[in-house]
């Protein structure tokens, strides 16, 4: 264990040295003045090494700077303010030692030294030293098991709410979204928009470049979709196979096809081959559009449904377009 003497005495250095050594404790470091001490403790570097000493002895009266000063100045640097200090003093010194321990130091020792009360000080201090580095080392295990909990929680919750292959949203995060948005809307009257995107044609192209083309073909698509989305409400989750749904809350019909449209363009410039497809010589997606100004007679399911029955027009009518479904969730009531 490192300590620090701080005297301007080297009576009073040889006489601690001889002390300490005989009781075990090698590792001293001894300091003339307060400037020295600061060297020894590299208190003006950026981080200074808090491993260095265990425990530093200071003397109160030096010249220049006292021990008051020094100890005031060692307490001020955060990463050394866990090293005890304990006061060295001449019996005269009370007054000092008294503004010592009001700004914390935690013993004293009185000059001339006696060797048994500096031993049993020095032990103690160490000891107490010792427990509060094992305390506050324990402290931050747990804070890092903590925050490594937290990481893996945040984890497992973006993990049941996304889908694996795309990392957009999954079908329950859907679900629970459009359930929360389906009654906010209701409430304030207001429209809400939903668009069923479907790739064409998905089978042949799994059949022409294979399932793992399939999958990276379906993670372009998804970022492709995503990326056009601007607003923060509006929301994409795979509703399943190859087919995405977008939810576009508080939007009307025209600014739902302003949206699907620019999806649609969206996968058009990512050109992925697809000279198979039965549509163009590459990959492209068919939309259905439904909205509604939903009342509590009105239901969500219908409003699905007239978006799945869009897209099955958009399919009719040669894919890669975009159809809208008038009146949606009206029908169903
Ligand atoms: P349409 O233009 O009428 O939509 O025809 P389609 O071939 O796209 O539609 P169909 O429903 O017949 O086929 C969908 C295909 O999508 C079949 C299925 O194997 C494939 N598929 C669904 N999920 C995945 C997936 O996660 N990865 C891959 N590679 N293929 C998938
Ligand atoms: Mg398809
Ligand atoms: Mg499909």
């Amino acid at each position: 264990m490192g300590i620090l003497i701080v005297d301007d005495s080297p009576d009073v250095h040889f006489q601690l040295k001889v002390f300490l050594h005989s009781s075990g404790y090698q590792k001293l470091t001894f300091a003339k003045s307060a400037s020295e001490a600061y060297t020894a403790l590299e208190i003006d570097s950026p981080e200074p090494n808090h491993r260095k000493f265990d425990l530093v002895l200071m003397d109160i009266m030096m010249p220049d700077i006292d021990g008051i000063a020094a100890y005031r100045r060692i307490k001020k640097c955060k990463s050394l303010e866990d090293i005890p200090i304990i006061m060295v003093t001449g019996k005269t010194d009370n007054e000092f030692l008294q503004i010592a321990f009001s700004e914390g130091a935690v013993d004293y020792i009185t000059k001339p030294i006696d060797k048994v009360e500096l031993l049993a000080r020095v032990r103690s201090v160490l000891r107490l030293k010792h427990e509060i580095d094992h305390r506050k080392a324990r402290e931050n295990e747990l804070i890092e098991v903590s925050r490594q909990l937290e990481a893996a929680n945040q984890m497992l919750l973006q993990l049941s709410f996304s889908d694996a292959l795309t990392g957009v949203a999954n079908r329950r995060s859907f679900e629970e979204l459009i359930a929360k948005e389906w009654s906010r809307v209701t409430r304030h009257s207001r429209p809400i928009s939903l668009i069923m995107i479907d790739v064409d044609c998905f089978k042949i192209y799994n059949d022409s470049y294979g399932h793992q083309c399939g999958d990276e073909c379906l993670k372009q698509v998804a970022k492709g979709l995503r990326n056009t989305l601007k607003r923060p409400g509006d929301f994409i989750a795979r509703y399943g196979g190859e087919e995405f749904v977008v939810v576009l809350p508080d939007t009307e019909l025209e600014g739902a096809r302003q949206i699907a449209e620019n999806m649609r363009r969206s996968i058009d410039s990512l050109k992925i081959t697809f000279k198979e497809s039965l549509v163009r010589d590459q990959v492209t997606v068919s939309m259905g559009i439904a909205m509604i100004v939903p009342d509590l007679d009105s239901k969500l399911g219908s409003l699905i449904n007239s978006a799945d029955k869009a897209l099955y027009q958009a399919k009719k009518g040669g894919r890669d377009r975009v159809e809208i479904y008038q009146d949606a969730g009206k029908e169903d009531r």
